[in-house]
């Protein structure tokens, strides 16, 4: 097949603009990129060859190999993994298969400082794209496992890449890098530099479990085996340790980020670290990463890469959503069984009687640290909080056991401050004499909520009300009922007597008054509503619409109207 050129997808393109622009000031992370990906590869390969054999695959010595050449200045990141075909380089390399990612080139245009730009295209992980800002050219060799033929990309990073069918390529991927001339000062260093390499991976990919081997030059000079002293004799230049088996006190912070990072495909620190081991008769271990960013897709269906499943140090398979309740779904993450089989399946798993304990025993250890989160820094779970709130709330509709360690970690804007949001626990001290119940009101905004009529009397009497605008407030509302013996109380359904004597109707002077004019208002709006009644919460608004106390509200009906029923 001769050369084909092909453009790259408008935002493929505007992305590595971006990376030879570079606004990323720490250049060095596009070896962890690479290596990340080589990795995933190998994963992908080893779980190929367990599941079904993978016939024609090579599995003998699975292995990264970074190979620098200083007179030619290239770099080469080369893994004997998973491959991939011809249709699948132009697939995954050329594009970005990610719908946010329109909205999320508008925010970077929008942000001004490189703090936020950096920060936003760390939650989007460029991944391969970032190997442009240390090369003006890359060239990646691929072949996919089993497959004959192998596939060359090449591309300058300016608008524009080639793809040719190769023979004789080996199995696996291979990534050169032909290198910017160093420049110290803008933080591009020499990366066929031997000490340099060896300090970024052991900074940023030491815990990677395939050996990452280093070779100076190919079939340098002096070098008389031909193997290089990167061959597989030679030691790696990553200890393979797996993070979650080692105790907490020979890890550092920095070495958990990392993992979190590679796992995650975020650039940023996570928020809060989160370890489990459970010993016993079903073993396992568990690191879990709570982020500090909610990504974009967080609400949209196919919301990827949760927790990993290891058996015993060997990767099973991403994203393993048994493994976590679906309000969780944010948490990102390693769970290594001891006891598993190494040919788990989907299917098997959803039937484990070990998996739900797992899930269980995780459940309730991410809620409590992040009630410990929130007595220690506040301004992290406020941070959390604002990022996840409205995922966490899910949970109270749908995990009835975890409830109340939802409702303790829960919080919500109320009329008492509008600089942050408030717990149950301090709206009900701060409950007036006489008031028996919790009011909340559900609204699209907090200012649509607080111009709403059915504020007024509350205001009037300086009631707090919780404000409450998630869309999935209206349900965990109705299904919780009630906090520490207080009832929930929509200010916009039924009655509600803020006077305990003199009610809304139980002035019965006044409704004698207001009888004629209350049946004649009843007949002309018959057909839009079921009943016209004198009341004493409004303090300004001659009147409004009140749910009854059983009914949807207006923004639950919405909703189902919404999804046709
Ligand atoms: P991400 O790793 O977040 O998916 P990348 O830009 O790093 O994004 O890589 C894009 C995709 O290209 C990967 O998901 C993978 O399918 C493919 N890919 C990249 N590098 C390799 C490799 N060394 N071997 C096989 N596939 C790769
Ligand atoms: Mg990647």
């Amino acid at each position: 097949m001769p050369t084909e050129t092909f453009e790259f997808q408008v935002e493929a393109r505007q992305l590595l603009q971006l990376m030879i622009h570079s606004v990323y000031s720490n250049k060095d992370v596009f070896l962890r990129e690479l290596v990340s990906n080589a990795s995933d590869a190998l994963d992908k390969l080893r779980l190929e060859s367990l599941r079904d054999g993978a016939a024609d695959a090579d599995v003998s010595d699975l292995h990264i190999e970074i190979e620098a050449d200083g007179d030619a200045r290239t770099l080469t990141v080369r893994d004997n993994g998973i491959g991939m075909s011809y249709e699948e380089v132009g697939r995954l390399i050329g594009t970005i298969a990610n719908s946010g990612t329109a909205g999320f080139l508008q925010e970077l245009q929008e942000a001004k400082d490189a703090d936020r730009a950096e920060g936003l295209i760390g939650q989007f992980g460029v991944g391969f794209y970032s190997g442009f800002m240390v090369a003006d050219e890359v060239t990646l060799v691929t072949r996919r496992a089993g497959e004959k033929h192998g596939t060359r990309w090449t591309s300058r990073g300016e608008g524009t890449y080639t793809l040719d069918t190769v023979d004789g390529a080996p199995q696996g991927t291979s990534v050169t890098l032909h290198l910017k001339p160093a420049d110290p000062e803008n933080q591009l260093h020499d990366y066929t530099d031997e000490w340099k390499i060896r300090e970024i991976v052991k900074r940023y990919s030491d815990f990677i479990t395939w050996p990452i081997r280093f070779v100076p030059k190919p079939g340098g000079e002096g070098d008389s085996d031909g193997k290089g002293e990167g061959g597989s004799g030679a030691e790696p230049l990553n200890s393979m340790k797996a993070l979650w088996a080692r105790s907490r006190d020979e890890v550092s912070d920095d070495e958990y980020h990392e993992l979190y990072k590679h796992i995650s495909h975020d650039w940023r620190d996570p928020l809060e670290t989160v370890r489990l081991q459970a010993e016993g008769t079903f073993e396992y271990q568990a690191l879990l990463f709570l982020p500090a960013h909610a990504p974009h897709d967080l609400f949209t269906q196919g919301h990827q890469r949760g927790v990993q499943l290891y058996v015993k140090r060997v990767f099973i398979m991403d994203d393993c959503e048994e493994l976590l309740p679906p309000y969780l779904r944010f948490v990102k993450g390693v769970v290594d069984a001891a006891d598993l089989s190494l040919n788990v399946s989907r299917e098997i798993l959803q039937q484990d009687r070990h998996i739900r304990m797992i899930q269980r025993r995780l459940t309730k250890k991410v809620l409590s640290s992040v009630k410990e989160m929130m007595a220690k820094d506040a301004e992290r779970y406020a941070t959390f909080w604002r990022e996840f709130g409205a995922v966490v709330k899910e949970g109270l509709v749908t995990d009835a056991e975890n409830r109340d360690a939802l409702l303790a970690v829960s919080s919500f804007a109320s009329t008492h401050s509008e600089d942050g949001p408030t717990t149950l626990k301090a709206y009900v001290e701060r409950m007036q004499d006489g008031q028996e119940d919790i009011y909340y009101l559900t609204g699209d905004s907090r200012q649509s909520i607080e111009n709403s009529p059915h504020m007024e009397a509350f205001r009037a009497k300086g009631i707090e009300v919780l404000l409450l605008t998630d869309p999935v407030d209206e349900v965990w509302a109705d299904t919780v009922g009630e906090y520490e013996g207080k009832r929930l109380r929509s200010v916009a359904k039924g009655e509600i007597d803020l006077d305990g004597e003199e009610g809304e109707s139980t002035d019965s002077a006044q409704s004698q008054e207001y009888a004629g004019l209350l049946d004649w208002m009843k007949e002309q709006l018959a057909e839009d509503i079921k009943e016209v009644r004198l009341s004493s919460r409004l303090t300004v608004s001659p009147a409004c619409l009140v749910s009854d106390a059983n009914d949807l509200t207006p923004a639950l009906e919405n909703m189902y109207r919404a999804m046709g029923q």
